[in-house]
């Protein structure tokens, strides 16, 4: 049934509240019933190729089946368990594979529920460090961070305050939340030279200069500014931020919520400019999409300033699902897969393919094309030129997710070059149906 037939909703469909929503004039929703590879089944048994995997979470496609045998194991053995005072072996393992293969130092991994919770949990623990360092003592009473325009770090409350303040979605909240710095989004892109992103990094300079003596960290997404607009940025920047930091006494912590596991083409973003940031937050990936969960890192200096004979000086945070069995099983069993099917590999091929059919298309509308790993955005010069995307691409057995002015694909890594073909076909052939 074409997307624009489907049936209109009853007023009972109101009890569900989707995000990000105007639900007085939402179309009906697609109805999910299951999901096989890089396809979701609906009601009714037809598929649909998803481009975004989910939100950029389900790396593995659905319903893998070393994922699922891994949750229905782990449900039958133990489904939860708090973690104060109790461990388990999901959860110490997890640890363990994360620290292996996370950069350099980053030691000591404390979990949390979501993306979100994760980014909090890193901002909580740059403060409380930053008071109860033994190594010098000018940077007590630092309560801001420095983030950068364009970023997008979550929606609880401390999210929200560090995302880009004039874009649309958090703007309401002004008032509300805290205030922190900004420094402009950087400009040069993945591929620019050293010299070309001297200005990006002189412009991040001088705010550390201003307003250092405030600022606890300097938080980023490296290298892909995503839900802000699929910025992607040069990893000399990267490099520049780690020496401002140890420049200024200013904690550097890197939001790999969505370039983790693989999505710019390493295993971490970071990996890119060989940098290891003093705290690192993982999540959507980090269970295959699985299951919610995040994962914040810590280096072993950020960690042992929470030393001391003072109970205050632990860190008070504990949420109440961290390290759950199921959550961190999967989170094995996903890394597992991950590694020996070569997923690096396979995400390589998915970038050539991405390159070869996305990077010459034109199109008046159209601002900017770029690709970087298993990520790819065409940027439209305004927003309302992508009002038929969505409809087009489902016409074409294909999900698609468009928002602002950035028609995007970020696919499952099983992905095959035949489906991606699909999905970069309609990306590009909804140009052709638009008037010159
Ligand atoms: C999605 C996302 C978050 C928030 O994660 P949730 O699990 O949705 O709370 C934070 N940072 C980045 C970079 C993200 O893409």
């Amino acid at each position: 049934m074409p997307f624009s037939q489907m049936p209109t909703r009853d007023t009972d469909s109101l009890s569900l509240w989707h995000p990000y929503t105007q639900m007085q004039d939402m179309p009906a929703p697609l109805e999910v019933v299951g999901g096989t590879g890089a396809r979701m089944t609906l009601a009714g048994g037809e598929t649909l190729l998803d481009a975004t995997c989910s939100w950029w979470c389900m790396i593995h496609g659905y319903g893998h089946p070393r994922l699922v045998a891994a949750i229905q194991q782990q449900a039958a053995e133990l489904c939860h368990v708090m973690l104060g005072g109790i461990r388990h072996r999901p959860a110490k393992e997890l640890a363990d594979a994360l620290v292996r293969v996370t950069p350099e130092g980053l030691n000591h991994v404390f979990f949390s529920d979501s993306g979100s919770v994760g980014m909090e949990v890193a901002m909580k623990m740059a403060v409380q460090y930053q008071q109860q360092r033994k190594d010098r003592d000018d940077t007590r009473g630092r309560p801001r961070m420095l983030s950068l325009m364009k970023a997008y770090h979550g929606d609880t409350a401390g999210c929200m305050a560090v995302c880009d303040p004039e874009e649309g979605m958090h703007s309401l909240f002004a008032d509300f939340l805290p205030r922190h710095h900004f420094a402009p989004a950087p400009t040069a892109g993945f591929s620019a030279s050293r010299e070309e992103v001297a200005d990006d990094i002189s412009a991040l300079r001088a705010c550390l200069e201003t307003h250092q003596h405030e600022i606890a960290a300097l938080l980023m997404e490296p290298l892909l500014q995503a839900a802000g607009g699929l910025n992607m940025y040069s990893p000399y920047y990267l490099e520049a931020a780690r020496e401002l930091c140890d420049e200024f006494g200013i904690v550097l912590i890197f939001d790999e919520v969505a370039t983790g596991f693989g999505r710019t083409g390493k295993m971490f973003a970071c990996e890119h400019a060989n940098v290891s940031p003093d705290i690192m937050v993982l999540s959507k990936g980090l269970t295959g999409g699985y299951l919610g969960h995040a994962a914040t890192l810590a280096q072993s200096h950020i960690f042992h300033a929470f030393d001391g004979e003072d109970a205050n000086s632990a860190f008070m945070h504990g949420p109440t699902f961290m390290g759950n069995p199921l959550a961190c099983r999967v989170a094995l069993e996903s890394l597992a897969v991950f590694e020996e099917e070569n997923y690096l590999g396979k995400i390589a091929e998915l970038n050539q393919l991405l390159r070869d059919t996305l990077l010459n298309f034109s199109h008046p509308a159209i601002r900017d094309i770029r690709v970087l790993g298993a990520t790819a955005v065409i940027e439209v010069h305004d927003a309302s030129s992508l009002a038929g995307a969505q409809a087009h691409a489902r016409e074409l057995g294909v999900w698609l997710r468009p928002f602002g002015r950035w028609l995007y694909t970020m696919p499952a890594y099983i992905t095959s070059p035949q489906d991606l073909r699909q999905i970069t076909h309609a990306m590009t052939s909804y140009f052709e149906t638009l008037e010159h």
